[in-house]
């Protein structure tokens, strides 16, 4: 059981002691004996512990930074939702297909922003903007918000806002099971809490530090007992020896287990495994005994951005996937939206 994440090492920027957040967490980690360094900027942050390379990125990404976020200009964030929510970046996780490890580069330590109510302020702007089109705020894209929000509640805050919003709405997805602290958040609905699911053996050599499929399905149940709509992101769909099965395997026990209620308002967003040239070279020198299969002649390349094309699997592959697990949605839980296979 992957235990609820408390940092090794924590950063301070001295601007962050103006919010009430910011003295919070740092009487917070004062009492748990954990060491405090200053700086002035995260892009300061230098001279982690750890002799090489491999150290020092593990010890990295069990570093948590807390500062202010100055950029409160939102990215968008399609498909999912209009506007990416900045509450935090980085993740504890070593999922080897991540792909923080290339959008981080060097910097793959958590952040965390305590100028909550200024990340509120500007998402209000962005909702007048559109009223009355419904406004969607993805508060996932640079993290996995779910695994340090029991140690700064921002994502508890930020339900607890757009739940009294009239034009917004909030989405999140996580692979840890640490959620009982958003149970009694007062989400009016408006929070679709997703859970990214996998096959047992997906999870189990490609997303160490994460919670168990087992943690994840009961940690769903909860949500959904606590009346937020549920979602499930099916990623990365990686084929493996005996796929099929272990994928069949997923969706039996999420029907086994799932309240019926819930199963009414689940979505599906699927999404097939890929990888760039570069994220190869940083997958194979972070997680060099990696399992995960990266052969460029087995895979099918998409042109994409600023040159940068991924190897996606093959046409008949992708077909293959799509209907396979489309048909498992079909038959297991008939009542969920597949909302996009990508
Ligand atoms: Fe990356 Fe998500 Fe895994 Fe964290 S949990 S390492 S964000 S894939």
């Amino acid at each position: 059981m992957v235990k609820p994440f408390i940092p090794q090492l924590v950063y301070m920027e001295p601007r962050a002691l103006e919010y009430a957040l910011g003295k919070q967490l740092k009487q917070k980690f004062e009492g748990l004996g954990i060491e405090i360094r200053e700086t002035t900027s995260h892009n300061q942050v230098r001279n982690l512990p750890g002799e090489n390379h491999f150290q020092q990125y593990r010890i990295a990404k069990s570093t948590l930074v807390i500062g202010v976020r100055k950029t409160l200009k939102f990215d968008t964030s399609k498909p999912s939702a209009e506007y990416a929510i900045p509450l935090a970046t980085g993740c504890m996780g070593h999922c080897h297909y991540c792909y923080l490890q290339t959008t981080m580069g060097n910097k793959p330590y958590i952040r965390t922003y305590v100028n909550v109510d200024e990340i509120f302020e500007a998402s209000t702007k962005y909702m007048e903007e559109r009223a009355p089109e419904t406004t969607r705020f993805e508060a996932s894209c640079t993290s996995d918000i779910v695994g340090v929000d029991h140690l700064t509640h921002s994502l508890k805050r930020a339900i607890e806002f757009f739940g009294e919003s009239k034009y917004g709405k909030l989405r999140f997805v996580t692979k840890f099971a640490h959620v009982d602290h958003l149970l009694d958040a007062r989400h009016n609905g408006k929070t679709r809490f997703r859970f990214s699911m996998n096959a047992d053996y997906v999870i189990k050599y490609l997303e160490p530090g994460t919670s168990r499929l087992d943690e994840r399905i009961e940690a769903a149940v909860k949500v959904a007992n606590a009346g937020y709509p549920l979602g499930f992101i099916v990623a990365p769909i990686y084929l493996y020896d005996g796929w099929k099965e272990g994928y069949k395997e997923l969706f039996e026990k999420l029907e086994a287990k799932l309240p019926a209620f819930a199963k009414k308002d689940l979505t599906f967003e699927l999404i097939q495994h890929r990888f760039t040239k570069p994220a190869k070279r940083t997958i194979e020198k972070n997680y060099p005994m990696t399992k995960l299969e990266m052969d460029e002649t087995k895979r099918q390349y998409k042109w994409g951005k600023y040159g940068i094309g991924k190897y996606v699997y093959k046409k008949e592959e992708q077909e293959d996937m799509k209907e396979t697990l489309g048909g498992y949605i079909e038959k297991y839980l008939p009542e969920g939206k597949f909302e996009y296979f990508t």
